[in-house]
């Protein structure tokens, strides 16, 4: 589609626009749209309009004009996105679903939510604690980001090790295609093979084949009792192979989050934990369950820790401790850019056995390009936050970061991971999705996109 967003053609769109939204649900001021301009990656596109919508019913009025002038319509949640995703790069409608917010049923005999996606993920969780349900996807930005864009982008957190990301919860969507026709998938069925799964396929989509106005989520019991313990390692190595031996001794925690050297030295900073001058390395583990059992996993892994090397296990008693614990471990995203102002921020994964040959990999990576590197993450899913710390005026560095990101997710690819374990692909990874998937893979994708929206309308220029 050639996007025509001239000044003149947006100012027809906004006229059009006004027609089915109220014009004050319309926004073509600079200083409005240059807000949605960016997701947490920092890179910057203006969008020409920005629309709020209120109902699916707008949303389908909304896209039907979109094709109708052919301009892009890009769906936004709360753009704490790492990959680019929310971002206009084609210019077109920012189409935000932050006022389509509501929490629209708990159902306890059934175990499910009913939400708009632009409930924010933490709302959700505090409805649900209050029932004595659980709604266990929690990426790190649940404070802030919106369960109609952890549908969008398969999210997952420390809970996953567990239970699963989103996808795992998501049974139906309601979804605005990007021709403007409505899919209702809607069931509270736990199960159903009625042809294609239609809500599996737009999960992780990154709004590419789909705008999600409705969600129905699966809930759990809230588990009786969690525990958390922190393990301190003199090294990288005992704490990664702790990771595997302790899930495959049949204890999944419910949470298994590792730091590096480079992670604890911000966490000692920031304050609030104190930790052995010794440690180079930390697991936050966690298990949830009925008290007796809480109590005799929480033994068994702390003696796993014990028996890779760990040099302090202790328990968070308080709630306050754990408090502190998860504050410091959520605030490592931002206090990163202590080390360097420009963070390429890849997430990457592997089989969880393979993560001491992923440490080692990110550690050689580091030395031979001299680059900072600081890595942390979700390790019992194999998953960790490889984060090159650089400065984009640094024309020299950047070339070096690049290079190593490159042979970065080559050795994923070998070591049988993915460049991507919850991020996705968006603008800032697309350069590497063919390493994976290949070029076969990238042309069943484009086939697909197409057959979904033949006139490349929604959220263009991402993943391919
Ligand atoms: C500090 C920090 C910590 C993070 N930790 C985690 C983590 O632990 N795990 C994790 O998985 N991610 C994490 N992220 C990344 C990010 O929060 C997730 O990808 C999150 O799911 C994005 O939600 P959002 O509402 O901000 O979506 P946005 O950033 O607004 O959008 C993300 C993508 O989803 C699409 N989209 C949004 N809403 C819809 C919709 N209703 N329908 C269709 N498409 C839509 C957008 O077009 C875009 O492609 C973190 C980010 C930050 C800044």
């Amino acid at each position: 589609m050639a996007a025509a967003s001239t000044t003149r053609s947006s100012a027809v769109l906004a006229a059009a626009l006004t027609r089915v939204v109220p014009a004050e649900r319309v926004r073509a001021d600079r200083a409005e749209r240059l807000c949605y301009a960016y997701d947490a990656t920092r890179l910057e596109a203006l969008p020409d309009l920005v629309v709020f919508p209120e109902s699916a019913r707008e949303v389908v009025a909304v896209v039907r004009l979109a094709n109708e002038l052919a301009f892009p319509v890009v769906p936004r949640g709360a753009g704490t996105g790492f990959v680019g995703g929310s971002v206009p790069v084609r210019g077109g409608i920012v189409l935000s679903l932050e006022r389509m917010n509501r929490i629209l049923e708990i159902d306890r005999e059934n175990l499910v939510a009913r939400v708009e996606p632009g409930v924010v993920t933490a709302d959700l969780h505090k409805a649900v604690e209050a029932v004595g349900l659980f709604y266990p996807p929690d990426p790190s930005s649940s404070a802030t980001c919106t369960v109609g864009g952890n549908a969008a982008c398969a999210a997952t957190g420390p809970r996953s090790v567990k239970y699963g990301g989103t996808r795992d919860y998501v049974l139906a969507v309601d979804a605005v295609l990007p021709d403007g026709e409505f899919l209702a998938t809607e069931s509270k069925a736990v199960k159903r093979v009625a042809g294609y799964d239609l809500a599996r396929l737009l999960v992780g989509t990154e709004g590419t084949l789909g705008i999600i106005t409705r969600l129905t989520l699966r809930l759990l019991p809230k588990p009786e009792a969690v525990r958390t313990l922190l393990a301190a390692f003199p090294d990288v190595a005992g704490a990664a192979r702790a990771v595997s031996d302790t899930i495959s001794r049949a204890v999944v925690p419910r949470a298994c989050e590792f730091m590096d050297p480079r992670s604890l030295d911000l966490v000692r900073a920031f304050g609030g934990v104190t930790l052995p001058d010794a440690a180079r390395a930390l697991l936050i583990l966690e298990v949830d369950g009925s008290d007796a059992q809480v109590a005799a996993d929480a033994e068994r892994v702390a003696q796993v820790c014990r028996e890779h090397g760990a040099i302090e296990v202790r328990h968070a008693s308080t709630a306050d401790e754990v408090k502190r614990v998860w504050g410091a471990r959520k605030a490592l995203s931002q206090a990163m850019y202590e080390v360097a102002p420009t963070k390429i921020n890849e997430d990457v994964v592997v089989p969880r056995s393979r993560l001491p040959e992923l440490t080692t990999v990110v550690d050689n990576l580091a030395m031979r390009y001299d680059l900072p590197i600081v890595c942390f993450g979700h390790a019992g899913e194999g998953n960790l936050h490889v984060n090159v710390m650089v400065d984009r005026d640094n024309a020299p560095l950047m070339a070096r970061a690049e290079q190593a990101v490159r042979e970065l997710f080559a050795e994923v690819v070998r070591l049988e991971g993915s460049v991507s374990g919850e991020h996705g692909i968006g603008v800032t990874k697309s350069a590497y999705l063919p390493i994976e998937v290949g070029e076969a893979g990238i042309e069943v994708m484009r086939r697909i996109k197409h057959a979904f929206d033949p006139n490349g309308i929604l959220n263009p220029g991402k993943i391919f």
